[in-house]
Formats: C-alpha cells, sequence, structure tokens
C-alpha cells in the first residue's frame, strides 16, 4: 500500500511540475512519517525513498536506530530549546525555527557537535493565530540576525499553509512565500541562501509545486491517516 500510494505521489510531482515547466529532480519529496511504524517506513524504504520528515525529536531518535543509516531525518515540527541537543547530528535539515532563541540555541549546540546546521525559517503567511512562526514582516530582520550566529546556516524558508478544502485556496499563500524568499534573496546577505521553499502537504502539494515548492512534506498522502 505504502509503495503504491508513494508511486501515485510521485506521479502528481512530475505532472504538477510538467504544469509549471519545471524539472522533477527540483522538487524534492518529503514522506513525513511522524506517529506510523518503523515497518512502513521500511515499504517506503524499499520503494527507493530515503527522505523523511517527523516533527518529535524522540521519535526520530527513536526510528533512526531501527533503520539504515543512510537516510535523510528532516525535522518539520515545533522544537523545544532544550531538544535541539538531541537532534544536531542527526537532522539534515530543521525547516521549523520559528525564534531567534531557538536559532541561538542551534548555533550553540552546533559549534559543540563540530557542525553546521542548516535551516528554515518557519513563516506563518497566513497569519493564522494557531500557528508558530515569523510574520513575514518579521523575517529580514530574522535573517540578518542570524546570519551572525556561528554554525548555523539559513537556506530558505517554510510554511505550513492553511487547512483548506480546496487547494486552490492556498495558492495566494505559496505565492507569496516565493515572492518574500526572492525578496531576500535579492538583499545577497552574506552566509544566507533563499534557494529552499519547503511548502506544500497532502492537500496542497501540486500547487505549491507550480508555485515554486522545492521541498514537500506529504504523509498522509503515502502513508494514510493518521
Ligand atoms: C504532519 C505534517 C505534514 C504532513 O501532513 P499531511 O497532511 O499528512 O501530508 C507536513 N508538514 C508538517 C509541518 C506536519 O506537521
Amino acid at each position: 500500500m505504502v509503495q503504491e500510494q508513494l508511486n501515485t505521489v510521485r506521479q502528481n510531482i512530475i505532472q504538477a511540475c510538467e504544469r509549471a515547466g519545471r524539472k522533477p529532480c527540483e522538487v524534492k519529496l518529503i514522506a513525513v512519517s511522524k506517529t506510523k511504524p518503523v515497518s512502513m517506513i521500511e515499504e517506503a524504504v524499499a520503494a527507493g525513498q530515503r527522505v523523511f520528515g517527523e516533527n518529535k525529536v524522540q521519535e526520530i531518535c527513536d526510528k533512526i536506530g531501527q533503520l539504515p543509516s543512510d537516510l535523510e531525518w528532516h525535522m518539520i515540527g515545533h522544537l523545544q530549546r532544550n531538544k535541539v541537543k538531541y537532534i544536531i547530528d542527526k537532522a539534515t535539515l530543521i525547516h521549523s525555527v520559528d525564534s531567534i532563541r531557538l536559532a541561538k540555541q542551534i548555533s550553540e549546540e552546533a559549534k559543540k557537535a563540530g557542525v553546521t546546521a542548516n535551516v528554515l525559517l518557519e513563516v506563518n503567511i497566513a497569519r493564522e493565530e494557531s500557528k508558530f512562526g515569523f510574520m513575514e514582516e518579521e523575517v529580514e530582520t530574522a535573517v540578518r540576525e542570524i546570519a551572525q550566529l556561528e554554525n548555523i546556516s539559513v537556506i530558505g524558508l517554510m510554511t505550513i499553509a492553511p487547512f483548506v478544502e480546496n487547494a486552490e485556496e492556498n495558492r495566494i499563500y505559496f505565492k507569496k512565500l516565493k515572492q518574500l524568499s526572492v525578496d531576500i534573496g535579492e538583499k545577497n546577505i552574506d552566509n544566507i541562501r533563499m534557494s529552499e521553499l519547503s511548502m506544500g502537504m497532502t492537500g496542497d502539494y501540486e500547487v505549491a509545486i507550480e508555485e515554486g515548492a522545492t521541498m514537500v512534506r506529504v504523509g498522509t498522502g503515502i502513508f494514510g491517516t493518521r
């Protein structure tokens, strides 16, 4: 079942890329395996999937130990500062930097571990009260401040779009995030890249790809409902 759903998602990604005149290799599929057992992740691995997303530090640590060591693990959920030390050398990318204090903690722990942490800044692009993330107008200042920190590199932006029935309703937010990343990229801030845009989930990843997503985070569409 996992393999079939994975193949369907892959086909949908290819078609969305075709519609947008983009190359499928520009879009990385992150299989969001939170709450799902290792056995289902193994099914995805058998079908060639190498990149997984999780939103809990404990869960990443547990699963990493039971799976091949060549997989990529992306931290996509809200990260508490006191947990940074446990994943600093395990997460390929932290998608969810939502405060300067968290960025400072990541910088400190990365320095201790002798690594450079790649991160995305989470943007609350639809200004939802319930969501974490920087407001659009705060992002440039945050990026400039984080650029000064050691052992941390901002390589793009991430957003969790609103939950909607019709994915088209989120197109405006994906456009906004893309524009924001272009605007900030053009400032040529040292130590900052705006090459990645993590946006789009099961309900709306095709629209997100049409609007420039370089990473889509798909859970339910691959592993079924949680
Ligand atoms: C759970 C989660 C996803 C995947 O959601 P689906 O709707 O199941 O695809 C994507 N991004 C984040 C940040 C999540 O927490």
